[in-house]
């Protein structure tokens, strides 16, 4: 009975098309669930490290002086640490592989660098944090000395 089976499972085999594609050349089948390959939004990021520190496999490397962020997609192993852990939600897990390469590389992001616009914004929020920081420090120092802030403005 047993060897039936067997002869019966190889005949079925023999003349079935193989349940294995033959990645590259044939399209990988993506779900939304596939864990493929991890991107940063690198606008987005702020180069913390805290991905870098959460990773099993040492993939991904953060240099904040030199405003980059790298991954080498060949050790990643799609546990998914970094994205669950980044502060910022700048990483995703693409239900995607990363392209087939004759060559191990590593895949660089690189902080852009801020526009006039981004500057100026950073400065007008700047200078609102200290003034704020400034009236809360006077406030509390005019408290402790029973001087009436709002009679002396
Ligand atoms: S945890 Fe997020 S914000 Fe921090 S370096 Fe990684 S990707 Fe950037
Ligand atoms: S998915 Fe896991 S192995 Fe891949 S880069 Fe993120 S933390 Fe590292």
């Amino acid at each position: 009975m047993g060897s039936f089976h067997l002869t019966k499972m190889s005949m079925k085999n023999l003349f079935s098309k193989p349940v294995t594609k033959l990645y590259p050349t044939e399209a990988p089948v993506y779900t939304p669930m596939t864990k493929g390959r991890v991107i940063n939004d690198i606008k987005t990021c702020i180069l913390c490290g805290i991905c870098q520190g959460k990773c099993p496999s040492d993939a991904i490397s953060v240099d904040k002086p030199a405003g980059t962020w790298e991954i080498n997609p060949f050790a990643c192993v799609q546990c998914y640490s970094c994205v669950r852990v980044c502060p910022k939600d700048a990483l995703t897990m693409l239900a995607g592989y990363t392209p087939a390469a004759t060559q191990k590389h590593v895949h660089v992001e690189k902080k852009p660098e801020p526009t006039p616009e981004e500057i100026a914004a950073k400065e007008a929020a700047d200078k609102e944090k200290a003034e704020r920081i400034a009236a809360a420090q006077a406030k509390k120092t005019a408290q402790g000395t029973g001087k009436d802030v709002a009679a002396s403005e």
